[in-house]
């Protein structure tokens, strides 16, 4: 299926190392995870992102509705509208005001595949609830540029402030005799590369003292940025902060403010703001040197004292995989090019005298060891050793 692709295993090790790094830092910058459901209505991605955005236009996948029951689900395309919605249906800011969630998962957009542009793809993001002082902007960028740091990867912060729904109509009617394509012109800004000769929006005072102040507080905190006037998204729920970050011109994560997002939607007015980062991106770009925590045994016609061996080593927190009777070399072969540290090699000998060999793939040093031996500690200082 194009667009649409299987995670083998040696891959699904990056997803899940920028998961773990995901969970930390949100865990750093006390964010709690939530999970929610991947098929939502269709009409809050009208309410909240805006019928004439690309998303409800032509990146919607319908699911086709269950017998007799009249469904207007789609696959959720992003998490933000779910999140509020979630949190408004609940009651779960009522007594405490404030709430940060943290989500990794699935997100599905009918869109022509290309290079970093998946039908199905993973974003990360956190959304940050009740808080209207940038304050909260500037923590929540923080800790966007301290999870992106992770992955050794070169990227730039882009920031903007697009005002208040007012500064924008008034910004369109600018644009409209610019741009003179029917289109919502700020759609057409979004998309457009060179905005060299494109003239610049004004915003309120009141939201370029804010981007005065948030970019003092980004600065004192040694946090790289640039001021791109144009930077728009492409999202109608935005106002006031935006930004992204990109790796070699592509986004990696977008994010901003969304305090009217809620009130659309119904529910009473919610200051928020929030991010998302495009996991499959990150794992593009990333510099990762497969980590395996795995020890591979390998079991030379000693099957019932290898068990013994496998169940003390699992008992001692060692993780095996265990290549019951592979010959020898070719066990080695595949555990060297799926980077083990180490195997555990066991024959008649080891059975008779009650040890394993010990060896070091990257070394290729082998040592006897007594199987009361084996544990993490033991062959974590036996590497440091050799
Ligand atoms: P957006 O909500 O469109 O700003 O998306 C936030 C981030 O999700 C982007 O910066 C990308 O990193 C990622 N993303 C969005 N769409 C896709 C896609 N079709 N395939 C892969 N990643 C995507």
């Amino acid at each position: 299926m194009r667009g649409f692709k299987d995670i083998l295993p040696l891959d699904s090790m990056k997803f899940s190392y920028v998961r773990k790094i995901f969970e930390a830092v949100s865990a750093k910058y006390g964010c709690d995870l939530i999970e929610l459901p991947i098929v939502e209505d269709a009409e809050l991605y009208f309410r909240t992102s805006g019928t004439d955005s690309d998303v409800c236009q032509k990146e919607l996948f319908e699911v086709r509705r269950y017998k007799d029951e009249f469904s207007n689900w789609v696959l959720r395309p992003e998490m933000t509208a779910s999140c509020v919605r979630a949190v408004c249906e609940s009651n779960f800011l009522q007594e405490r005001k404030l709430a940060r969630l943290a989500y990794i998962g699935p997100m599905f957009r009918y869109n022509r595949p290309q290079k970093g542009r998946y039908r199905q793809f993973i974003q990360a993001g956190w959304e940050f609830f009740g808080g209207s002082g940038i304050e909260y902007d500037y923590e929540l960028i923080l800790g966007a540029i301290d999870f992106i740091s992770h992955f050794d990867v070169k990227f730039t912060l882009e920031l903007n402030n697009i005002g208040t729904a007012a500064d924008r109509t008034k910004y369109r009617e600018q644009l409209s005799g610019f741009f003179q394509d029917g289109r919502d012109p700020l759609r057409v800004l979004d998309k457009t590369e060179d905005c060299s000769n494109v003239p610049c929006m004004k915003i309120n005072d009141e939201d370029r003292k804010k981007f005065d102040d948030l970019c003092k507080m980004l600065q004192k905190s040694n946090v790289c940025f640039v001021h791109n006037p144009y930077l728009v998204r492409g999202l109608d729920y935005y106002n006031s902060t935006v930004f992204e970050i990109k790796i070699d011109g592509q986004a990696v994560a977008g994010g901003g403010r969304y305090d009217y997002l809620a009130s659309k939607l119904g529910y009473k007015e919610l200051p928020a703001v929030g991010f998302a980062f495009g996991v499959d991106r990150i794992v593009d770009a990333m510099n990762f040197k497969v980590e395996n925590d795995k020890i591979a045994v390998i079991c030379l016609n000693e099957a019932n004292y290898t068990a013994r061996v496998v169940e003390n080593c699992r008992n001692a927190a060692l993780n095996c995989f265990v290549f019951w009777g592979l010959d020898l070399k070719k066990a080695l072969t595949i555990s060297s090019k799926e980077a083990y540290n180490f195997a555990i090699i066991i024959g008649e000998n080891e059975r008779i005298s009650n040890t394993v060999q010990l060896k070091n793939l990257n070394t290729k040093e082998q040592k006897e060891i007594k199987l009361e031996d084996l544990s993490k500690n033991f062959i974590d200082n036996l590497f440091r050793l050799i």
